[in-house]
């Protein structure tokens, strides 16, 4: 017989977790104004918000904190780092920072030099976006339309239009500082990118002379995808796979929190000069001096682990195969989501979940509700409010998918918690004709409104 999956580590320390009664969550959502980053962690059983800075680290990374060596300067901890991320990525010159948005802050301060620039990406990170439109430039979506269709099943779904791209290219000439490709791609479902992809995308911008940020937060997943996808990729490793794909960009900036597998940190890549020149500008001001940048020597050292683990196949593997776990559980139940299932999360399809909901009552923000309160399970709303307004016309953008995600902390649940997952999902699903009314927005931020949004529940 076959021996079963399982597996790549084993549990060294718990930590308890709370169930609590619906009543209870009925009081904690209304006080919480129906917005989940509102909720105090205490009053979740199972917490999908994100997979951001939640994961747990190895008994190696806690050791690696011990060691951390915190000098001001010439930190011993930020050489081990910055060497792990030469050997991963070939690129020379790392800035540590806080965490990915401030890898961005520092890197778009220094490109994004005046208004009304153009940077094209597919589908950028709500906090990419953030970046570029708050200096009154534009980000403009070059992902391929099959990320549309959640139902078409195509392995590389979080891929460039290279035909879209170019005609960006074209119409923006002299006006195109750099281009964001982001692997695996975050919001359209946590899909990968091929390396034919990431290959031809590169050398159509470089044919405009337009260089290529590489958005990092998973670029471990989009590795373990090309290998188990691609053809020619079967046997490479995770970490020559992860080195081919940034030697056709310019440079990255990468959340830690993602496939670092560390609670906070974040840096900037390049081989440019002239880049890294620039970024030390900001960096020094906004983040800290260069070999910290935001970061604790320990954070360093634990981050310099936790790069070299999560690029091995088998901690790729445990992770991806739970998430394909739940996936299927979902599929036993009819509920749709998009498809295939990606690197972190499986993004539920709530326009086709609660048909009876208009896209201005905000569907995907309403089942979030509706999973908490069934079973204190916190999702996260990747939809309509999440895409703020159009910062030129101020109306809702509801030109893009309207997704409840479902993300998985690396290395902290069992598949018994899957289990639960599914069936509250289930739950829902089975009275889904019986939700008739969403959600209204009583108060927003002009950018990022997600996090700090008040909404009303309408009868
Ligand atoms: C998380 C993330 C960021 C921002 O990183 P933070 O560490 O949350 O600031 C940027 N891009 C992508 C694709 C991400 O997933």
């Amino acid at each position: 017989m076959e021996l079963p999956f399982a597996e790549a580590w084993k549990i060294k320390m718990v930590e308890p977790i709370r169930k609590s009664t619906r009543a209870e969550r009925e009081k904690w959502l209304l006080e919480a104004k129906n917005n989940i980053f509102m909720l105090k962690s205490d009053q979740v059983y199972i917490d999908l918000n994100t997979d951001s800075g939640t994961g747990s680290m190895s008994d190696r990374q806690w050791a690696a904190l011990m060691l951390g060596d915190e000098s001001y300067s010439g930190s011993r901890s930020f050489f081990e780092f910055k060497d792990v991320v030469t050997l991963l990525t070939g690129f020379q010159y790392v800035i540590p920072t806080h965490q990915g948005r401030a890898a961005e802050n520092v890197l778009f301060s220094h490109l994004l030099s005046k208004p009304g620039m153009v940077v094209p990406g597919n589908a950028h990170f709500d906090t990419t976006k953030g970046h570029i439109e708050s200096r009154k430039c534009f980000a403009i979506d070059v992902t391929t339309p099959d990320a549309k269709n959640t139902q078409l099943e195509v392995p590389f779904k979080g891929n460039v239009d290279l035909v879209k791209l170019e005609q960006v290219l074209k119409e923006n000439q002299g006006n195109v500082p750099f281009m964001v490709l982001t692997v695996t791609n975050n919001t359209v479902g946590g899909q990968p990118v091929s390396m034919e992809n990431i290959k031809a995308t590169c050398e159509l911008c470089h044919k405009y002379g337009v260089p290529v940020n590489m958005d990092s937060a998973r670029f471990a997943e989009n590795a373990y995808f090309i290998k188990t996808r691609e053809k020619g990729y079967e046997n490479k490793t995770i970490k020559e796979i992860a080195k081919e794909m940034f030697s056709y960009a310019d440079s990255m900036t990468m959340s830690a929190k993602k496939d670092g597998l560390v609670n906070m940190g974040g840096f900037i890549a390049t081989n440019r000069e002239d880049w890294y020149e620039g970024c030390k500008r900001f960096c020094i001001p906004f983040e800290g001096f260069l070999t910290y940048g935001g970061m604790n020597g320990r954070d360093m050292a634990a981050l310099a682990v936790g790069l070299m683990e999560n690029t091995e196949f088998d901690m790729l593997d445990t992770r991806i195969q739970q998430v394909q776990y739940l996936a299927k559980k979902l599929d036993e139940y009819g509920i749709p989501y998009q498809r295939p299932a990606g690197g972190h999360a499986i993004f539920v399809d709530a326009d086709k979940v609660l048909t009876n909901i208009p896209k201005e009552e905000f569907p995907a923000q309403t089942l979030t509700c509706e999973l908490y309160l069934e079973a204190g399970i916190r999702a996260c709303e990747i939809g309509y409010i999440l895409a703020d307004r159009d910062p030129v016309t101020r109306e809702n953008r509801f030109g893009g998918l309207d997704f409840v995600r479902l993300c998985i902390p690396r290395r902290v649940y069992t598949n018994n918690h899957m289990d639960v997952i599914a069936a509250a999902l289930k739950n829902v699903y089975d009275r889904r004709n019986e939700i008739t009314r969403g959600l209204k927005i009583t108060k927003e931020a002009p950018l990022m409104r997600h996090f700090t949004v008040e909404l009303e529940r309408l009868k």
